[in-house]
């Protein structure tokens, strides 16, 4: 804590004491770099200063919003609980831990955030850096992506503790771990920890935390069809349970493959049910793009296609949305760079 006094980083959310605007901000940095939330949080604050602010706003405006910064699920958790809190609870953020907890999309990280810096509760965040840092510390090499190591670094962190300002104490052990037990190049020459640490004693900086798994990443082909006609183009809302969801997209085959053979796209049920009969022409088949998700590795092919103006495509359960309009829609990242990046012979 004398650390933080002295080293600590300025941020729009330090220092807060509005349960929603630090949840929003906490949600908003899950899994996502500070430099890149930032901007996100400040149009967020601008747009919906208070929590009915952001209840009484349309989904897709959100979703909009948090365009590209991926883990849609934390946008749609959001909008739903505040909906929630405006509507059941009326307009009052809970103010307890398990009350905080039973939110949309809040675990126990988010849970204890909150309680503690809002409302002074005594409840330790265990987040990426925390583990980091009580690891090396202690030297701890139960790996922190298990069960067991879960349970026994959160028991630890409470041990730590200080229930007396659990919120600052909380900030300052996150933002050691964020800014100065870093993974890569830990500040150990500087470190005030650095007497009694365990890692730097043992030599093995490097090697801690311990993680068990190393999760393969699942190969997903994505096939869109870009079908234009007169000056529209067909969209479709992903409502599945799956990524993306509640972004739009255009039309989407699967496969199970990469695949540049236009006759494998023209004999899909997808085609056929949307061109079979129609003069459609292929003119042009983009490269690959990827877009990396925790779990998945999206590989997508944009085939576009165009049709003749007298042809009269009946688009059936999909959107027709007129060129000027596309930018209204919130897309998945892959679709904004292919966008981006084709606009000069999209929109010839
Ligand atoms: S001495 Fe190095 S490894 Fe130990 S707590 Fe400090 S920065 Fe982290």
């Amino acid at each position: 804590m004398a650390w933080f006094e002295q080293s600590h980083r300025h941020l729009p959310w330090k220092g807060e004491k509005d349960p929603y605007l630090i949840w929003l901000s906490e949600v908003i940095l899950q899994q996502t770099r500070v430099e890149q939330g930032l901007p996100y949080f400040e149009r967020f604050r601008a747009r919906y200063p208070t929590i009915r602010h952001l209840a009484e706003a349309p989904e897709d405006e959100v979703m909009k919003l948090w365009e590209g910064l991926g883990y849609y699920s934390r946008a749609r958790n959001l909008h739903a609980a505040a909906r929630h809190i405006s509507r059941e609870l009326g307009g009052r953020f809970p103010d307890t831990y398990e009350g905080i907890r039973q939110l949309k999309g809040v675990g126990p990280y988010t849970a204890a955030a909150v309680a503690s810096f809002a409302f002074g509760l005594p409840h330790a965040v265990v987040d990426g850096n925390v583990f980091r840092v009580l690891s090396r510390f202690f030297g701890i090499d139960t790996p922190v992506d298990t069960t067991a190591g879960k349970k026994e670094f959160t028991s630890l962190a409470e041990e730590l503790l200080d229930s007396r300002q659990p919120g600052r104490y909380n900030q300052a052990i996150m933002d050691f771990g964020a800014t100065h037990c870093t993974p890569k190049t830990p500040a150990c020459p500087a470190c005030p920890l650095r007497p009694a640490c365990t890692a730097i004693r043992a030599g093995k900086t490097d090697a801690l935390p311990v993680k068990d798994k190393k999760q393969e990443k699942r190969l997903r082909f994505f096939h869109y069809l870009v079908i234009t006609h007169e000056g529209r183009y067909l969209l479709n809302k992903r409502t599945e349970k799956d990524i993306w969801q509640n972004l739009y997209e255009f039309p989407l085959l699967e496969l199970p493959h990469a695949s540049r053979e236009e006759e494998e796209i023209r004999s899909s049920l997808l085609w056929q049910q949307l061109l079979s009969g129609q003069p459609a022409v292929i003119s042009h088949i983009s490269g690959a793009y990827q877009q990396l998700l925790t779990h998945q590795k999206i590989i997508a092919t944009f085939w576009k296609v165009a049709l003749p103006r007298n042809a009269s495509l009946n688009p059936g359960p999909f959107l027709a949305v007129s060129r000027e309009n596309l930018s209204k829609f919130a897309f998945p990242k892959i679709i904004n760079r292919y966008l981006g990046e084709s606009r000069l012979t999209l929109f010839l």
